[in-house]
This record gives C-alpha cells, structure tokens and sequence, in this order.
C-alpha cells in the first residue's frame, strides 16, 4: 500500500538536488535556485499523471480539503454529504470552513450509497463529497447524476485512492475538484502533503490563494501581490515536494506490485464460501491497496479479526471498532467537543446529523475486515499470507 516502504535512492536524489539550493519555500528567492522548482514540478507531474489541468499542492490531505470547499465558495451553512465511512479529517475540513458534515450510509462500495445520498439532499445541500476508500472508488456514474438533477458541487476524496480511476478517468477528477493526500500511509507520500485537483482555472486560482494568506501570485516579487481574499498557510515546502515527485514517478512500479499481491491473497480466500468482497463500480480501476472482504455476520467479522491477528497477519483494519474511520466512533463529534465555540446554528445541526441512526452502514462495516497490501511482500510471502489466512477463515465459516 504505501510507497513509504520502498523509499531509495529516487527520494534521495530529488532531496539532495533541493539541497544543493537551501531552499526550502516553494515561493521566491528564484536567483538562488538554479532552476530548482520541485513543488512546481510536481504539480506538472500531478496533471499530467492524473489527468487535469491545474493541481496545487498543500501540506496534508486535510488542508487539501479545508482549501477544496472554501476555493469552491462552500460556507457557513451548507451542508455536505460525506459516508458514515471516511475519516475524521473530512468532517474536520466541512466544520472548518463553517459547513455542515450530513452523513450518507456506505454500502458494499465502501463509499456512498446512491440512494442514501439522495435521501438526505436537503435545500441547504451544497455539495457532495464521495470518498474514496481502500483503493476502491465510488458509483460515479449516480454521483454526476445526483449533482446534475440537484445542481450541487462535487468534490472527490481520492486521499485513499491515488492512482484509482473509474472507466478511464483518475479518481478526483470528475467533479468541480478533488483531493489527494500524500502523507506515509498513502500510495504515494511526500512525509506530510496534498493536493486539490481542478479543471477549473477559477478554483485553482482561490485555492492558491487560500493556502497562501490569499496572495494573487500575480507578480514575480511577492510583495507586490495583492490580496483579494483572505487565506491561510499550507503551502507545502520544496522538502516534501522533493519526496513526492520521486514517488509519484514510480507509481506504476508501485501499482503493479501492488495488484501483483493483492491478487495472489485475494486468489488464496476468493472461493470461501460465507465470504463476499467489497464492490467496485470498475474493477480495471482499482490500485489493490487494501483487500477487503465481508463476513457474514459482525460475531464472525471481531472473531475473524482476532484470530487473523493471532495467526500472526499484519496490517489488518476492522474499521468499524478503530477512532479514526467510522462514525460510531467519533465520540468528540457526536458530543459536541470542541476547543472553540461553533456558532449556535451549526452546533445544532452538527449535532443533530453526527448523532442520526445508521443501521446500513452499520450493517456493511460490522462484517468488514481489510488487509492493507505491502509493497515489499514477496509474491512467496503474498501467498503464505494468503495460505494463513484461508485456513483461518475456512475453519471459522466451516
Ligand atoms: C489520509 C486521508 C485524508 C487526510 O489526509 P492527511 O494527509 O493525512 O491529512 C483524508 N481523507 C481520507 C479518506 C484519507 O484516507
């Protein structure tokens, strides 16, 4: 799954290359730089890997979000529909421009159930939010169909996804934006980074501005530039740039080992009878991050889950007990813990949708188990894996 693991020699050289310059802002100084641009590089590599015209950098996957929905006008307010499955830093960036986080049951895709979305569209509905998750993508199809019947935004979270794509296209470029996340546990990494992705020359512009205290980048000489808009800080630096661009130029190495192991475990477990995988609105599409499979019930999914563990398999997730992924979880969102104040209006409506009943998803991720898929697994590895793992599962379904 991530690209972390195979860091060598590439990170090395693009790091040493930034080196040689000391400089270390994306912005400025451009004299002392030799031509070294590596933030700027990356986004031309970004585009061209991905597929859109304009991509621009930030320091997470987080602030990539924050930027996406305030570049794209979302405020005070609006509601955003995201899945009961994601990750705290999607509510986290809808509260942060002073939206609302509405919630959407999953359903076998690991992402949003069409229906379920229609279903909490609203007159405040301002945007959707699709994300994408382990690798997969969502129903893209009804999603564009949703924001055409009901005039909204669509903004992809292709953090978990980097490198998916949904009949031809890269995942995050099918809606107004997208967003990616390069931190370690992601496909690609640059340590800590992210990207909003557009086709929009407009977006692009606002979210540039956004992570720079709203700079117009209208000018060579920074101090000239003149600020329409306020912003904040996230621009990304030439370090972690420097990273990224050496990774997301072995993407398809990583890919194809990637898949390569994937395939072997999920050839290992894919007869069992009692046991179902997650669905994928285009299989040629999927990275193979993570394989993720159903168990009939939740009792067998926690037993599963344990005695996976204690047969010695790493790298596996029951997303419906951990802090991070599953809203039955987020405690700090459903009691209203907050360091600052939110406004009265959007603590109400926060509360109300964070602590709604949602026996689907619920359904869906308590039978849910996944294996994030390493990189350095040999394919004989891969297969000893896949071996433990069938023998524990067929003696648990038996
Ligand atoms: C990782 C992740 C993020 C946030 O990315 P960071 O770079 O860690 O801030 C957002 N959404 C999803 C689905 C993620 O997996």
């Amino acid at each position: 799954m991530p690209g972390y693991e195979l860091f060598g020699d590439a990170e090395r050289k693009e790091v040493n290359d930034m080196l040689q310059t000391g400089v270390i802002p994306r912005y400025g100084f451009a004299a002392a730089r030799n031509g070294v641009w590596k933030a700027a590089e990356l986004e031309q590599e970004i585009c061209k890997t991905f597929g859109c015209k304009y991509a621009l950098l930030t320091t997470s996957g987080t602030t990539a979000l924050t930027t996406a929905l305030a570049a794209l006008g979302i405020g005070a307010g609006d509601e955003v529909i995201i899945p009961t499955f994601c990750f705290v830093a999607n509510f986290e960036a809808i509260l942060g421009v002073g939206a609302i986080p509405v919630f959407a049951d999953v359903d076998e895709t690991l992402s949003l159930s069409p229906e379920s979305v229609e279903n909490a569209i609203t007159d405040h509905t301002k945007a959707i939010m699709p994300v994408h998750m382990c690798g997969g993508m969502a129903r893209m199809d009804e999603m564009k169909a949703l924001r055409e019947k009901y005039n909204l935004l669509l903004l992809e979270d292709a953090c978990l996804a980097v490198g998916a794509s949904y009949k031809g296209k890269s995942l995050g470029t099918m809606g107004h934006a997208g967003v990616y996340s390069f931190d370690i546990s992601k496909m690609i990494t640059c340590g800590e980074g992210g990207a909003v992705i557009t086709n929009d020359e407009d977006v692009y512009k606002r979210a540039r501005a956004y992570t720079d205290h709203g700079h117009d980048h209208l000018e060579n000489d920074r101090t000239a530039d003149t600020h329409t808009h306020l912003g904040y800080n996230y621009r990304i630096t030439e370090l972690h740039a420097a990273v990224g661009l050496a990774q997301i130029r072995r993407l398809n190495e990583f890919l194809a080992l990637q898949m390569r192991n994937h395939n072997i475990i999920h050839d290992a477990i894919k007869d069992m009878p009692g046991l179902t995988f997650r669905g994928l609105p285009d299989p040629d599409g999927y990275t193979g991050a993570y394989l993720s499979f159903f168990l009939p019930g939740e009792i067998q999914a926690r037993e599963a889950y344990e005695q996976l563990k204690a047969a010695g398999i790493s790298g596996l997730h029951y997303w419906y007990g951990n802090n991070w992924h599953y809203i039955g979880r987020w405690q700090h969102l459903q009691s209203g813990s907050w360091m600052h104040r939110l406004y009265e209006q959007q603590k109400k409506q926060v509360m109300h949708y964070s602590n709604l009943a949602f026996p689907m998803s619920d359904s869906i991720m308590s039978r849910c188990i996944s294996i994030g898929i390493s990189l350095l697994w040999s394919d004989a590895e891969a297969a000893e894996i896949g071996a433990k793992m069938g023998a524990v599962l067929s003696k648990l379904l038996a």
